[in-house]
């Protein structure tokens, strides 16, 4: 399949200037210039794709700055594919200079997450530094174990794991593994399967499935991208839905259509679990508690908001497992995870994550749920041990398992 990645002159010409992105951008909020803004990164990307500047280590350093967050796409009247144009420009930059940093990068998300045993050992590594407790003797870096320090990591997978199928299944749902999320985040694929399960669905995982490859697509790795997109399009070919409980994982298979053949088709079937469980909930074919158990906080993570446009589901979800959603920050502005970006732009990544736990903390409640891993690591490894950090399924879960 030929891709069809941005950035296109008609993508770069929908861009009529406005402006009207510009205070929704994270890094434009921190810097206040306008080259990391979405317009100033457009206009680069239109610079470059004249010709009339180099594609040089400035640019790659414009293009590395940006979250992928896509607030801006959220924000824009013309409707400009920000994110897809992005990823785009991040792949052309890589095959025209690519730069040493840039081929570590694409090859720890385009080839080795795929690696489950790769994984597994790094997993294992991770909780035997959790057991030593000398997470703080690791460079700074590795923000990321300070977020892993306050969560249980241990090798484990749902591949291959097939539910049992009720007799008369209402449906069937292949559920996304994942790479981190597989290994890392067991209870919330255990309450997803839970939940659906009691709605009446046949779950399972197939064992042919990769990563979905958001990563790799948002590193400017397209080869290894396109790669993993066709192999899940086989994978989940004949579930009724692919459910996803990654915010970031279910955005990148609802965009697979520029992916792979057959993409469409799996982009059509894809849904967050937060959506498909709200709905459930809305139709009456999952409980609500009634009592009042009290506030919970509700962060939104990017790619559930700007990327899909999803904003009461999780709150639905908390209602229903008996609590008050309380919303921390109306911009739902990047906590500053991102991906990878919190290792290769801590500074930014840190004061993201100090503004995300400021709101936090004013807004009061000690219980906070997000619908992404990646969110939910930099939660933990900001916020201080009176917090708890949910996904909103394993709130729920908890609430109607008791
Ligand atoms: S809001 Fe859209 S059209 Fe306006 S500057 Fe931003 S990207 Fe361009
Ligand atoms: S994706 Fe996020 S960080 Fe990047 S330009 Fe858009 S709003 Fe700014």
């Amino acid at each position: 399949m030929k891709l069809s990645l941005g950035p296109s002159s008609e993508q770069l010409d929908a861009c009529v200037t406005c402006g009207l992105c510009l205070p929704h951008c994270p890094t434009f909020r921190i810097t206040g210039d306008e080259i990391a803004s979405p317009r100033g990164r457009l206009t680069a990307m239109g610079a470059v794709a004249d010709g009339r500047v180099e594609a040089d280590d400035t640019y790659a350093g414009i293009l590395s700055y940006c979250l992928q967050c896509r607030a801006c796409e959220a924000a824009c009247p013309s409707l400009v594919p920000f994110g897809q144009m992005m990823e785009g420009a991040r792949a052309r930059l890589a095959e025209r200079r690519p730069t040493t940093s840039g081929r570590i990068r694409r090859l720890l998300v385009g080839r080795l997450l795929n690696m489950k045993w790769l994984l597994a050992l790094l997993t294992s590594g991770v909780a035997l530094i959790q057991r030593l407790g000398v997470m703080r003797l690791l460079p700074r870096r590795m923000r990321l174990a300070r977020g892993l320090r306050r969560q249980r990591v241990f090798p484990h997978s749902a591949v291959g794991v097939h539910d049992l199928s009720p007799a008369v299944p209402a449906g069937t749902v292949a559920l996304l593994a994942g790479c981190v999320m597989d290994q890392w985040f067991p209870d919330v694929h255990d309450a997803t399967r839970g939940v659906l399960q009691i709605a009446g669905y046949q779950v399972d995982s197939p064992e042919t499935q990769r990563c979905c490859g958001a990563l790799a697509a948002h590193e400017g790795a397209a080869g290894n991208a396109a790669a993993m997109a066709a192999r899940n399009v086989a994978a989940f070919d004949g579930y009724d839905y692919i459910v996803s409980d990654a915010a970031g994982c279910s955005a990148h298979l609802k965009d697979y259509a520029h992916w792979a053949d057959g993409g469409e088709s799996v982009a059509a079937r894809t849904r967050d679990i937060t959506e498909f469980v709200a709905e459930l909930i809305e139709e009456g074919r999952l409980p609500r508690i009634s009592r009042n158990r009290g506030d919970v906080a509700v962060h939104d993570p990017c790619h559930l908001r700007h990327a899909q446009r999803i904003i009461d589901a999780p709150r639905a979800i908390v209602r229903a497992a008996g609590y008050n959603p309380v919303d921390i920050d109306p911009d739902a502005l990047c906590c500053g995870a991102a991906g990878l970006y919190m290792v290769y732009e801590p500074d930014t990544a840190e004061e993201l994550g100090r503004r995300k736990v400021e709101q936090i903390t004013a807004a009061g409640p000690k219980t906070v749920v997000s619908a992404n891993p990646g969110c939910e690591i930099q939660l933990r490894a900001h916020l201080g041990r009176g917090f708890k950090v949910l996904h909103p399924i394993e709130l729920y879960w908890q609430a109607i398992d008791r």
